[in-house]
């Protein structure tokens, strides 16, 4: 019996993974990243999956240990300025939603190799390499949050911006606070304050989710819903994250700090 459940969610995962390979083979070399896109320009229902999830299922084990590890810990970097209480958002996003310690790392200038002259943004993909080979021994994953405007390659889009983008699994993401502002919905500065607080929330713990394997999630209102290419799918996120995308961080041994 149980077995069998395995060898369905083996068979479920593998199909997953094929179709996302499928439905992305024109992404270029991007591989196992997901954003979430914002750019104005290309058609709203183009989704930003890059190419095929990379490792889904690799890193994780098959079934969760037995003893509930260390609490689990997020590396962030702020790069270049970003207002600390975006930052502050950022690490309470994680915090509560996912249960994880954040260790806040000191702020650092943007790659100065990812700069993307002809749009005058910063390619996320180089960001998430670089961002990679700095995540600190003892933390398990790390996040760049930046204010600036961030872009990668999207199919025919040589240079398409985006609100994050994230390894697949880890080790890595980055989230950029420049597209979030536009479109908020709510009468007058406070409300709109607001709107942005819970997409920024949102934003983060999207991308996260991603870095912990969790692929776009077909229930409406979940964090994981795919953004389908406009910050105003976020209108109508619950903030949460719904049962079906816990019980999968469950069985890849993520589940356990919350
Ligand atoms: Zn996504
Ligand atoms: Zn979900």
């Amino acid at each position: 019996m149980i077995g069998n459940i395995f060898r369905t969610l083996a068979q479920a995962s593998a199909a997953a993974v094929f179709l996302a390979s499928h439905a992305c083979s024109t992404g270029g070399h991007e591989q196992g990243r997901i954003a979430v896109a914002t750019d104005a320009t290309p058609p709203a229902a183009v989704r930003q999956d890059d190419g095929p999830p990379r490792k889904v299922g690799d890193e994780a084990p098959s079934s969760p240990p037995p003893v509930a590890p260390a609490k689990r810990t997020l590396a962030l970097m702020p790069l270049g300025a970003v207002p600390e209480e975006d930052v502050a958002l950022a690490v309470e996003a994680i915090e509560q939603i996912y249960g994880w310690k954040v260790d806040l790392m000191e702020s650092r200038d943007l790659l100065a190799s990812s700069y993307y002259e002809p749009r005058k943004r910063y390619r996320a993909e180089k960001l998430l390499a670089w961002l990679g080979g700095r995540k600190p021994a003892d933390a398990d994953m790390i996040m760049g949050l930046t204010a600036v405007d961030i872009s990668t390659t999207k199919g025919k889009h040589k240079d398409w911006g985006i609100c994050g983008l994230a390894d697949m699994g880890g080790p890595a993401s980055v989230v950029s606070t420049f597209r979030i502002g536009r479109k908020l919905p709510g009468e007058g500065k406070s409300e709109k304050r607001e709107s942005y607080r819970k997409r920024l929330r949102e934003l983060v713990a999207h991308e996260f989710g991603h870095q912990l394997g969790l692929e776009h999630c077909p229930n409406k209102g979940c964090i994981m819903e795919d953004a389908q290419g406009t910050v105003t799918t976020f209108n109508h996120s619950t903030g949460e994250i719904c049962a079906d995308c816990w019980r999968k961080l469950e069985e890849a041994g993520w589940g356990s700090n919350r």
